[in-house]
């Protein structure tokens, strides 16, 4: 299984070492995994629980394991001993389960608050509001050193699946305001500095807003099946 390592190339000139690049790995082969890694990729993206477990057991232990799916809190418990970032949080009770199984580990869980940006039904994720409460709910517990074995480091957003670039931008820069927002607020507990946002099609918009963490699969490892 090859790599382009043209495309590779591409790509990290264009986030110019502004953004962090996950390679989103779902569905490929841990040869090809491997190969990118060959190439100096560290961070990985995997949407599948159990395929992700999978792979962590077959591949380098110095690889950055990113959880990007939906995440059960039934299934927290799998990928809590070695998990790096999961960036899909979009419930309190799913960030309960983490700090649970962060605590049982002696561990500190990261994790990205995800954002509802997209005119979608079907994406996850916070509406603004939910997420004021959230946040504060969060920042609460946090004042009282609670909830120590999961912390917040940013936020995740995915923009509407169109051609509409116009809405993409609008989309992703409301999501740059909302971080600058928590960013820049004295009054959290906690420190928000990681804005997960663009992926293969619509990267560039992400990073022209502000993202500074790309999640990109099909551009690097082809079209998935
Ligand atoms: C699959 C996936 C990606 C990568 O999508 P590509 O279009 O292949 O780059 C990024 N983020 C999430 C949440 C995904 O599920």
């Amino acid at each position: 299984m090859s790599i382009n390592k043209e495309k590779y190339d591409w790509i990290i000139n264009k986030l110019d070492g502004k953004a962090t690049l996950v390679a989103v790995s779902k569905i490929q082969p841990v040869s090809k995994i491997q190969a990118l890694y060959n190439l100096g990729q560290r961070d990985f993206g995997e949407n599948y629980v159990q395929e992700l477990v999978e792979k962590y057991e077959q591949l380098p232990k110095d690889i950055r394991w990113h959880f990007i799916g939906h995440l059960q809190s039934n299934k927290v418990k799998y990928i809590a001993p070695f998990v790096h970032l999961i960036h899909g949080v979009d419930s309190f009770k799913l960030f309960d389960e983490i700090n649970k199984q962060g605590a049982k580990l002696n561990r500190v869980i990261n994790c990205l608050l995800q954002v509802h940006i997209s005119n979608e039904e079907t994406k996850f994720g916070f509406s603004p509001n939910e997420l004021v409460q959230t946040i504060e709910t969060i920042n609460k517990y946090k004042q009282l050193n609670q909830y120590a074995n999961a912390n917040v480091i940013g936020l995740m957003g995915m923009a509407s699946f169109t051609e509409d670039n116009d809405l993409i931008i609008k989309e992703f820069k409301s999501l740059k305001t909302i971080f600058d927002k928590y960013a820049q607020l004295s009054t959290l507990n906690f420190q928000l500095s990681t804005l997960s946002m663009g992926m293969s099609a619509d990267f560039q918009f992400a990073l022209d807003a502000g993202s500074n963490m790309v999640r990109i699969g099909s551009m690097l490892f082809g079209v998935r099946n």
